[in-house]
């Protein structure tokens, strides 16, 4: 191997196991992942769908796709699922294509109260190909149904998006799909964060509200990195299904498909379910204890919260983040709700506890990250004390292994 690769990934395997890693979006695969989407099937091309492919040689490419499908249905309890979109962004802008013409409107949330970049931000195609309208997050920084129900009786969206990356707390689907009902747009759930929490149980299933719902493998569902589609509507999963190929994507990545086949597996066993019961009791046993050290913390029912750090500590998320960083602590400045900053600086970090919850933390453990955290920025503790108070804490968790 490349000498400069190989050593990069050795850094890159070590530094996630002597990191605290409080990425939201992030998580550890498990080797069988790792094993299968780094296989001998990215040698195949199998442009087309199981049995009607453009490329011969596809009977054992179609056998794992198939097996994709049919565990993400089975999971989500839907009908149809496609499984070849790249990503969580690929998954979207397939929806939209399928759906929608250039110029109609779609109605989100913003980026900087906790939607998505897909969703409409101005730097985004989203923007540039459809009319965008936003919805806000009412005073107590919770979505707030009555409201949106009035800006979209006003903006009559042709799509309501639901679905956030630094929301804390649940959706309640239901109300979405009346509003969608009544003003006549499609309900498009992404799940793209929560989808873990969706598959464990722990939150209600999208997929039987909305008229489609578009996912990653990657954030809590603990895939690898990937998208998908899933709908229980015959028509928008034939438009859903040319949209993506040929309309958008070519060759599907089939090593990362049977990797994704994996991960729903995995994610229908009851060791999974566990799994994101924990992530959530980890979530909030660490943004309780930041309330009880006078930190300004948002609540949280999912595996993420919002720390303002530049209420509770003078400074900004970017400083915060860089600060943590010196300390092997990761995580991401975050716009708040109201956010006076730009995005580039910010006034907080948002802290999930997916990735830390699969190397089994537990409560204990959430509240000392919410300590060291606390302790390191409000100047109380010194660099070197964090330090080894942050490899005390990884050396008790269980290792990442380089396959
Ligand atoms: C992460 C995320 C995506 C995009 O996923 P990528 O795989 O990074 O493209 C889309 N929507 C939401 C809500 C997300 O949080």
């Amino acid at each position: 191997m490349d000498k400069i690769l190989k050593d990069a990934l050795i850094n890159e395997n070590k530094r996630q196991n002597e990191g605290l890693e409080l990425i939201a979006s992030e998580n550890f695969v498990t080797k069988e992942i790792r094993s299968l989407q780094g296989s001998i099937v990215t040698n195949k091309y199998a442009e087309g769908y199981p049995g009607r492919r453009y490329y011969g040689g596809c009977e054992y490419i179609d056998i794992m796709e198939s097996r994709a499908i049919e565990l993400a249905c089975k999971l989500f309890n839907a009908k149809y699922a496609n499984v070849q979109p790249h990503s969580g962004s690929s998954a979207n802008m397939i929806v939209y294509y399928a759906l929608l013409d250039t110029g109609d409107k779609i109605l989100s949330l913003s980026l900087d109260e906790g939607g998505h970049l897909t969703h409409g931000s101005p730097v985004s195609f989203s923007s540039r190909y459809y009319d965008i309208a936003h919805y806000n997050l009412g005073e107590d920084e919770k979505l707030d149904y009555e409201a949106i129900r009035e800006v979209a009786l006003k903006e009559r969206p042709k799509l309501l998006l639901a679905g956030f990356s630094s929301y804390p707390y649940k959706t309640d689907y239901k109300k979405f799909r009346e509003i969608a009902d009544e003003v006549g747009a499609y309900l498009l759930v992404d799940m793209a964060h929560i989808a873990g929490l969706v598959a464990g149980g722990v939150h209600e299933n999208p997929v039987d509200y909305a008229h489609v719902v578009t996912s990653t493998t990657h954030k809590t569902l603990r895939g690898p990195r990937g998208g998908l589609i899933l709908t229980n509507d015959e028509d928008i999963a034939n438009k859903i299904n040319k949209a993506t190929f040929p309309a958008l994507q070519g060759g599907p990545l089939e090593h990362v498909i049977a990797a994704k086949a994996q991960c729903f597996y995995e994610a229908s066993q009851s060791e999974f379910r566990d799994y994101a019961k924990q992530v959530v009791k980890n979530t909030k046993a660490a943004a309780d204890e930041f309330a009880k050290l006078d930190a300004i913390v948002s609540g949280t029912d999912t595996h993420l919260f919002l720390l303002n750090t530049k209420a509770t500590y003078g400074i900004s998320g970017k400083d915060a983040e860089d600060l943590l960083g010196e300390v092997n602590i990761t995580l991401n400045k975050n716009m708040l709700p109201n956010d006076k900053e730009r995005s580039s600086v910010t006034s907080g970090v948002r802290i999930g506890f997916a990735a830390l919850t699969t190397r089994g933390l537990k409560e204990d453990g959430a509240k000392k990250v919410a300590q060291i955290i606390h302790n390191y920025l409000s100047k109380t503790v010194d660099i070197k004390k964090t330090k080894e108070a942050v490899s005390q804490l990884t050396n008790e968790l269980k290792q990442v292994e380089q396959l």
